[in-house]
């Protein structure tokens, strides 16, 4: 299982961050979410509620409909996302004009003030051009403008910044947060940088294996991580004057076929203890409603399918 067990909840104007190692389930969970899983991959169980209703239960012709128009994505590559062969006029337009029903001159304008908003210079004159005559920080702008065309809920950004250079990502943060304003979308953020976590997000999933081992308030997160996964990944992050050499996390990301009994990261953890290679750890409260998947906080309240029991 790619993914197994994930729940989370994201309320209007919220932004939820994704972190984790490459391979621990992020992409796919944002895929399932858009139904765009590849061929091999199916949902087995659980719910995807949006907007009273159960996604995992809409028909592709239904949830065409809820694709590109209530959830965009913005993908790592803008140029995997815009097509080359036509205009930018043409690629931010489409997502209006199937979905608003959007015609001649409203259909213009609502592309000039797409463009507008994501900051591109003269967007009259811009949209006549194409993917290959703008820089990669202005594609990836283009891609947000064809990502709000549609006048999504929610926009799930799969490391959005991970080709930009540092100026042009913080631009690009900047501008996803004042359009996150302006318009109420709700965002999902996946990244494993956790200083953008710090600067975008209201809560975070941490993912290993497949599967959540916390789920915090950003601040929280920041200030008691619970985890021992989280405290490596906070540990390895580079700090600014300090002469300490970095932490790293010992071994590698367990292989999702041949899972390590117990809790899947007790071969990496050094905190693990006799019971952690036995039993798998269940989800229990932390902080105000924190969640950590973890036996050292199991004096905390057990949760179930975001039930608190004793
Ligand atoms: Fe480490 Fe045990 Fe907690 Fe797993 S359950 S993270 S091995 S202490």
């Amino acid at each position: 299982k790619a993914v197994d067990g994930v729940s989370f909840t994201l309320n209007d104007g919220e932004t939820l961050g994704l972190v984790g190692e490459s391979g621990c389930g992020k992409t796919t969970t944002c895929l399932s979410i858009v139904g765009l899983l590849p061929p091999a991959g199916r949902i087995v169980g659980g719910s995807i509620e949006f907007e009273q209703q159960d996604l995992t239960r809409l028909n592709p012709r239904a949830m065409r409909r809820v694709r590109g128009r209530r959830i965009a994505m913005i993908l790592q590559d803008p140029m995997a996302s815009l097509n080359p062969l036509f205009t930018i006029y043409r690629q931010v337009a489409e997502p209006a004009f199937f979905h608003q029903r959007l015609r001649g001159r409203a259909l213009k304008e609502r592309v000039k003030s797409l463009l507008g908003a994501v900051r591109i210079p003269s967007p009259e004159a811009r949209m006549r051009e194409y993917p290959h005559q703008m820089s990669g920080g202005m594609r990836q702008r283009i891609v947000g403008a064809v990502a709000l065309s549609g006048g999504p809920k929610l926009i799930i950004a799969d490391e959005p910044t991970t080709n930009l250079d540092v100026t042009i990502q913080a631009q690009y943060l900047n501008l996803l947060k004042d359009l996150q304003r302006d318009t109420g979308v709700a965002l999902i953020f996946v990244t494993h940088d956790l200083g953008i976590v710090a600067k975008m997000c209201d809560k975070v999933a941490v993912m290993y294996a497949g599967k959540i081992v916390e789920y915090r308030a950003v601040r929280e997160l920041f200030s008691d991580p619970k985890h021992p996964y989280t405290k490596a990944l906070l540990g390895s992050v580079p700090k600014l004057g300090s002469k300490e050499p970095l932490d790293t996390i010992p071994g590698q990301p367990p292989n999702l076929a041949s899972l390590p009994t117990g809790c899947h990261f007790h071969p990496r953890c050094p905190m693990a203890m006799p019971r952690c290679s036995e039993e798998e750890p269940r989800d229990f409260r932390v902080g105000k409603d924190g969640l950590a998947r973890c036996w050292l906080v199991d004096h905390e309240v057990e949760v179930t399918h975001g039930q608190a029991s004793s």
